[in-house]
């Protein structure tokens, strides 16, 4: 492998950052992440990433990426206790429905997220030429005097009365996330700023973690009542070790699921199916709820920008940053880790004009599949396109019809894994699976408070 510098240098230690950590180090000859956190050997919610304490799957094709970056990582989260299972066999409710479990062959992953992150984080630490430099700030970028090129960045370290030091870096890798100060920095250095696509969803997970006990899982790993237009509220609860459990309450367009206990299980009670309900309302719970707010989904348009510095570029949540509920983030990252991968191996320092296009390539089918999905919720703001409205049309029939063949749920997951590109739900094959069950947009399916035998039924098929 070529080297094409002496030195990389990436922002941020959380997800984005440490899988680039993990390309970048085939071919500079070090690299040194920069991170606000102490993070080594850390795998407890931080201070600087307060979204890692909720729920976080690991789609399919994050986890194949995973697993080819850090051979054998499944067997160790495994032998740490992380459960792993089919993606298509956990229990998940679209439109208050439950969809027929399905074989898909898509392992989901489902550690809590500072553990999974720990474990790549020490893998990536493990690199002989990648170092850490843990609480530290980075303050902002070193240009030359032109500032056409990026040279390297400013950093303090936290310990009291440190002065702020340069390092030098032969490319510089923005991986801060959401709260990216990219935007300030290139308006500093002169250059405009990337034009900015928002889906306000005015979301909120409140979190609580309960020892699990097999009898609140009935042999699923995970209950997943999913938001919808008819029933915004939704949920995730899923088994993240051998006796613990997460349980994480979605909330859209401001109705916020609380953080006092009682009023934290009335909102899980007041979910279209009762069993999140049903399987924590007796579960003892390990700490309170804590709630994160995700106002919206923001991709930052850094490939229109006409200038840009050189040797500059920009990963993970710092450039698109997806409703979670999708549960897309790490994997996009990781993705976007393989596209800056095969931009290092053409053998030259990456550009950031062509990989920005590539990065906005790969991101335009996530984004499809979240910014679109929410543009089924009536009152969240936006441009519904033709597209758009085809395509929810669609979701909403693929998801009914998967409440009775399990070959549509495997198709479905497929996608929503990343795997397959949306356009396998619109095979021939699939759309006639499609329509022998939904010709007409199904009515959702109604609340357990409204049928409560129904609710009942429901909750006891695995
Ligand atoms: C509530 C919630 C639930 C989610 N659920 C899922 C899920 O189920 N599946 C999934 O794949 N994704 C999920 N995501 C998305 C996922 O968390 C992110 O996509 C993923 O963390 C990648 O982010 P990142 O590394 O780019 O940024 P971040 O995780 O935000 O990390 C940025 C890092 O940069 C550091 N930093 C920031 N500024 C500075 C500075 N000035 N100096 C030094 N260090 C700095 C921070 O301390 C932090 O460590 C969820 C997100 C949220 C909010």
């Amino acid at each position: 492998m070529s080297q094409l510098g002496a030195r990389a240098v990436v922002l941020g230690g959380s997800m984005g950052g440490i899988l680039a950590a993990r390309v970048l180090a085939e071919s500079y000859a070090e690299v040194v992440v920069v991170e606000r956190d102490k993070v080594l050997g850390v795998s407890t919610p931080r201070r600087g990433a307060p979204h890692t304490v909720h729920a976080h799957g690991l789609h399919a094709r994050g986890h194949l990426i995973f697993e080819e970056l850090f051979p054998g990582i499944t067997d160790e989260l495994r032998a740490a206790g992380v459960p792993t299972g089919d993606l298509g066999e956990m229990r998940w409710f679209f439109n208050a429905r439950k969809i027929q479990p399905a074989r898909t062959g898509l392992l989901s992953v489902t550690a809590p997220r500072p553990v999974l992150e720990n474990h790549v984080r020490s893998r990536v630490a493990t690199i002989p030429n990648v170092t850490f430099m843990q609480e530290y700030d980075v303050l902002g970028l070193v240009a030359t005097d032109d500032r056409e090129q990026i040279v390297g960045v400013r950093v303090q370290s936290r310990t009291p009365n440190a002065d702020a030091e340069v390092l030098d870096a032969d490319l510089v890798v923005d991986a801060t996330g959401r709260g990216s100060r990219t935007p300030a920095w290139l308006d500093e250095l002169g250059y405009q700023r990337p034009e900015e696509e928002r889906v306000k969803v005015g979301l909120a997970y409140t979190t609580r973690h309960y020892r699990s006990r097999p009898e609140m899982f009935d042999g699923v790993q995970s209950i997943n009542p999913v938001a919808s237009p008819a029933h915004p509220r939704g949920a995730f609860l899923g088994q993240v070790g051998t006796d613990l459990c997460i349980l994480s309450l979605t909330g859209l367009l401001g109705d916020y699921p609380p953080t006092d206990p009682q009023a934290f299980l009335e909102f899980a009670r007041s979910l279209p199916v009762p069993d999140v309900y049903e399987a924590v309302r007796d579960a003892e719970p390990l700490d309170d709820p804590v709630s994160f707010r995700f106002p919206a989904s923001v991709r930052r348009r850094y490939e229109r920008l006409l200038r840009f510095p050189d040797r500059y570029l920009i990963i993970g949540d710092a450039f698109c940053s997806f409703n979670p509920v999708y549960g897309q983030g790490m994997s996009v990252a990781a993705i976007q880790a393989m596209t800056l991968r095969s931009h290092l191996r053409t053998g030259r320092p990456p550009s950031s004009s062509p990989f920005f296009a590539d990065l906005s390539h790969v991101i335009d089918t996530p984004w499809d599949i979240s910014a679109g999905g929410d543009l089924d919720f009536p009152a969240v703001e936006g441009r519904r396109t033709l597209k758009v409205r085809v395509g929810n049309a669609y979701m909403a029939r693929l998801q009914y019809a998967a409440t009775e063949d399990p070959e549509v749920t495997t198709g479905f997951m497929r996608v929503a894994g990343l795997v397959d590109p949306p356009e396998a739900l619109m095979r021939p094959a699939m759309m006639r699976r499609v329509f022998r069950h939904a010709i007409r947009r199904p009515a959702p399916g109604p609340s357990w408070h409204d049928v409560p035998t129904l609710g009942a039924a429901t909750s006891r098929t695995g």
